[in-house]
């Protein structure tokens, strides 16, 4: 997991290549968290059903959780819900604002000992690529699962591997960051 560096006391140095998304980021970190481009929480298993010594239906923890991130999309919720059946996970939402509206750029899944499940782009612009990857560098570590693993060669032949989930280059040079 990449440490923090500050810059001042109350923000970080951050280059994702997205300028208003660097420019507000004052900090990241693991866990439940409200920061200005950051929003995350751990989503509790749905089979958890003890809070505070009471008693709840299975999945009904699990649904609280779940309404602290109004604007998650369908698919990435599913995914959520298939991953915190028998243990939770953390969900984490990273976004910037303009003077009209906030931008979602991605949502990141780990385990509830930060290892990487999933990373997923929603955002407008390729941009968002880089602000996803950059950030889950800090929040997460990344298993390189093989599956995730995509190789090419290069132009000299060389062979080349890098991490969809977390975009990290594995062998050879760095790409031109292209969908694959
Ligand atoms: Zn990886």
């Amino acid at each position: 997991m990449k440490k923090i560096e500050w810059v001042t006391p109350n923000k970080m140095l951050i280059d994702t290549g997205h300028k208003t998304f660097d420019r507000q980021t004052n900090y990241i970190d693991t866990g439940n968290v409200i920061a200005n481009t950051q929003h995350s929480g751990y989503i509790r298993a749905f089979q958890q059903t003890g809070h505070a010594g009471l008693t709840y239906g299975p999945g009904e923890l699990q649904a609280f959780d779940l309404d602290g991130f109004r604007d998650i999309p369908a698919h990435v919720k599913k995914y959520v819900r298939e991953q915190a059946h028998a243990r939770s996970v953390i969900l984490y939402r990273f976004f910037h604002h303009n003077s009209k509206r906030t931008i979602t750029h991605g949502w990141v899944v780990t385990t509830d000992n930060y290892t990487l499940l999933r990373s997923v782009i929603t955002g407008p612009t390729d941009k968002s690529r880089y602000v996803i990857q950059e950030v889950t560098q800090y929040i997460a570590d990344c298993p390189h699962r093989p599956e995730r693993v995509y190789a090419w060669h290069a132009a000299d032949g060389t062979l080349c591997a890098a991490c969809c989930d977390c975009g990290q280059v594995l062998a050879g040079a760095a790409p031109a960051l292209e969908e694959k």
